[in-house]
């Protein structure tokens, strides 16, 4: 490193300068500062943003609907939510997208699987 003050150049684990002795340990400190400021600022960016898991809307979607379909959402649901944990944001998105879709062809298939059941019900009580 340089010194600041001289400009003399001096190991990177020297404590001060040996030119004009003056303390070269400040810039390290910046530089950690630095560091601190830029990864809680990618922290703060992660819980800002963070894709829905779409876990109540799985369970909903398994008991209302389709058992396959909603169990399917409700994997997916827990995948989303381990990538959320360990910061894999993209992966995340993708997870939670496919969750959503789950849980629709889940309910779907159930509002299909009553419609029938209700009119096999007016079928039999018309007969
Ligand atoms: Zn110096």
């Amino acid at each position: 490193m340089f010194c600041t003050k001289c400009g003399a150049y001096n190991n990177d684990d020297a404590k001060n300068c040996t030119v004009c002795q003056s303390g070269l340990v400040e810039d390290t400190d910046n530089n950690a500062e630095e560091i601190s400021e830029n990864s809680t600022e990618l922290n703060s960016e992660i819980s800002k943003n963070p894709p829905k898991t779409y876990f109540f809307a799985s369970v909903i979607s398994a008991v209302l609907g389709s058992i396959p379909f909603g169990a399917t959402a409700m994997v997916l649901s827990e995948i989303t939510d381990v990538n959320i944990e360990s910061g894999n944001i993209e992966l995340a998105e993708r997870y939670s997208k496919k969750t959503k879709l789950f849980c629709l062809i889940s309910l779907f298939v159930g509002i299909v699987k009553y419609i029938s059941i209700l009119f096999w019900l007016m079928f039999y009580m018309v007969k």
